[in-house]
């Protein structure tokens, strides 16, 4: 299980690996939030185990970071579904996989950007070729936007309720909900499955 990193402002930030939230905190950089029953130890100390970690400055977030776009969190941006054909993962076939594909091709001044890009299942992909949408009538099934960072962080990780509990205060009910499946489960089981063989 990860820490959930807060900003100083309680704005959830990412998912980082234990050892460093721990770093930070034997820094002076962090403070522990919320700990797990478990202990941490080292040579010299004894720390609770950190569950969620708030930095003690704000940081801003540039804007670049948020934009990068790995198929990890294409995937689950589009509810690791093909945009054209709308089959999940666990319904395509033994030589399928999910794809990343362009509504505007590259090779026809396309770019990478979260609006020109979907996931689609390979069938579709190649199927759909060096065309536009229009010109062969594929259109994705929901319009990508470029997402909130976070919400793919927490779309591609496990989130224990204990760290849902600063989702839902900083953003509300509604964005833990359009989360859905992230929340441990039967469906964030899923999701870690799939997670699993493209880290990002
Ligand atoms: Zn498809």
């Amino acid at each position: 299980m990860r820490c959930l990193a807060l900003n100083a402002s309680f704005e959830p930030l990412t998912m980082v690996p234990v050892r460093r939230a721990l770093r930070l905190v034997i820094e002076g950089k962090a403070e522990i939030v919320e700990s797990d029953s478990d202990v941490v130890r080292s040579e010299r100390l004894t720390l609770p185990k950190p569950a969620i970690i708030r930095l003690v400055k704000f940081v801003h977030v540039p804007r670049r970071f948020r934009r990068q776009v790995t198929n990890t969190f294409l995937f689950a941006r589009d509810g690791y579904r093909c945009q054209y054909c709308h089959r999940g993962h666990g319904d395509l076939r033994h030589r399928e996989c999910l794809t990343r594909d362009h509504l505007v091709p590259l090779s026809r001044g396309g770019d990478n950007e979260w609006t020109n890009v979907v996931t689609a299942c390979s069938t579709c992909n190649t199927r759909k070729g060096n065309h536009l949408p229009v010109e062969c009538g594929m259109h994705p099934w929901a319009v990508p936007r470029e997402p909130h960072f976070v919400h793919l962080s927490w779309a591609v990780r496990r989130l224990s309720s204990q760290q849902a509990k600063y989702i839902k205060l900083f953003y509300g009910e509604a964005a833990l909900k359009a989360l859905g499946g992230a929340v441990a489960g039967t469906e964030g089981e899923r999701l870690k499955n799939v997670g699993n063989k493209s880290k990002a």
